[in-house]
């Protein structure tokens, strides 16, 4: 027996999850909307977990997605510090964890991303830690409070924006990473050596071609970063910033499809593989209208624009994806990062702007086409980057 029915149950309270709430809403839909989150906040940015939060210039309330009287206001339930344990699409049923069962006319799930974890020798040691919550950020805070030497591992834009962050809190920070030059894995050489310079620039210690063999530590603490390289970096605490994955775990007990991309298997309308089931966010595996491949892309804006699409297509609407996927990214107030894309390879990168001055466009092209733009300091042209690469013409 179910406890109660809603028309529409959003499984997941990230970014996804509330514009989809919120875009119900604005396309006029009336009927009752339940959003489960396990999450002990309301739904929240998350990008400022790494920056704003971390360094204290913003609070729990400014990092909200809507404030709090908006849901109430709005006629959308919500359900915090609860997770959706199982999902039965044929029923159309969802087990809580408080035990109830609801049933559902039609579902998105939205459940974000985990973080990877280094299982190198000393990862349980303590003064280790990882960011994904606000909560994860409140316990970096507290436990760098009087760190004589941090480490971030990881050469993308976490550890980056946090080895900005702590600098700015006046920690001295050394990042680590597999990369020779910062964030040239999504950026390439150019823009890499870039941003690798100006975190040198502001004092951070930048060890590149280099990764973590173990943590060492003194009386169950972390103290000691022993590289691959043979490198010893001393360390009161350590940050690794080594990527997400995608949480399907409720998806693949649902029975839901998933890609090769280790997400969930969406068609272009973010559809999953079950009837009345859709997908949003970091693990929605979609058909890429404009890249004409399936792509799965761990953005806030995409989570946000993918959570607006689905929602349009839980009340029949029936419309593609086709949103130009778009990044920012801070480096504390020392740089303003901006991209679109994201290019799966390149084969020409044509600077426009002044590296010297920092306010510089990357162009990334492939057989001629625009694959991608990067704008630094507001050095590129957002809106002409992505006529170009929607309408995928060649340029002279
Ligand atoms: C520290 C940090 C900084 C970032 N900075 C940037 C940035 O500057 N720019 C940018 O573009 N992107 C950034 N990102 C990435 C961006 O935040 C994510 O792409 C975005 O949050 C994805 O939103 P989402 O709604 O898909 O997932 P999430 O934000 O992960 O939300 C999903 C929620 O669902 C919950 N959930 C999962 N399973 C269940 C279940 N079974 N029942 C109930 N609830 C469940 C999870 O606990 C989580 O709260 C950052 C990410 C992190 C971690």
């Amino acid at each position: 027996m179910d406890d109660r029915a809603v028309d529409i149950l959003l499984i997941g309270g990230g970014i996804a999850g509330a514009t989809a709430a919120a875009t119900l809403r604005a396309e006029g839909f009336e009927g009752s909307v339940l959003l489960v989150g396990r999450e002990l906040d309301e739904p929240y940015h998350r990008p400022p977990v790494s920056k704003g939060y971390l360094q204290g210039a913003e609070s729990r309330a400014d990092a909200l997605v809507r404030p709090h009287e908006w849901w109430e206001e709005h006629g959308i339930e919500l359900l915090t510090r609860t997770s959706v344990l199982g999902l039965d699409p044929a029923a159309r049923t969802a087990a809580l964890s408080t035990r109830e069962e609801v049933a559902f006319g039609r579902a998105l799930v939205a459940t974000g991303a985990m973080v990877r974890r280094l299982t190198v020798d000393g990862a349980g040691l303590e003064g280790i830690h990882y960011l994904r919550t606000l909560g994860t950020a409140d316990a970096l805070r507290a436990d760098v409070e009087d760190a004589e030497r941090v480490v971030c591992v990881g050469g993308s834009y976490i550890a980056s924006e946090v080895a900005a962050s702590l600098t700015v809190l006046g920690k001295p920070v050394t990042v680590l990473m597999q990369e020779a030059h910062t964030l040239e894995r999504q950026f390439g050489g150019v823009a890499g050596l870039w941003f690798r310079e100006l975190l040198e620039e502001h004092g951070i210690d930048v060890v590149g071609r280099d990764e973590v063999a173990r943590f060492e530590g003194d009386d169950g603490r972390v103290a000691r970063v022993v590289t691959v390289g043979g490198r010893t970096l001393e360390a009161d605490a350590v940050v690794c910033g080594v990527g997400a994955l995608p949480d399907v775990m409720l998806a693949r007990k649902a029975g839901l499809e998933l890609g090769p991309l280790g997400g969930v298997r969406c068609d272009a309308r973010l559809r999953t593989s079950a009837e009345h089931v859709y997908c949003a966010g970091d693990p929605c595996e979609f058909e890429s209208v404009l890249h004409g491949r399936p792509m799965r892309i761990e953005h806030e804006e995409v989570a946000a624009a993918q959570g607006a699409t689905a929602a349009r297509n839980l009340l029949g609407a029936d419309a593609p994806h086709e949103e130009v996927p778009y990044f920012f990214s801070d480096l504390a107030d020392w740089a303003a990062v901006e991209y679109v894309g994201p290019a799966m390879a390149w084969d020409e990168e044509v600077v426009r702007g002044s590296l010297e001055d920092g306010r510089f466009a990357v162009w990334y092209l492939h057989e001629g086409r625009v694959a991608a733009m990067l704008s630094v300091n507001g050095g590129g042209d957002l809106d002409h980057a992505r006529a170009l690469l929607r309408s995928g013409a060649p340029l002279d």
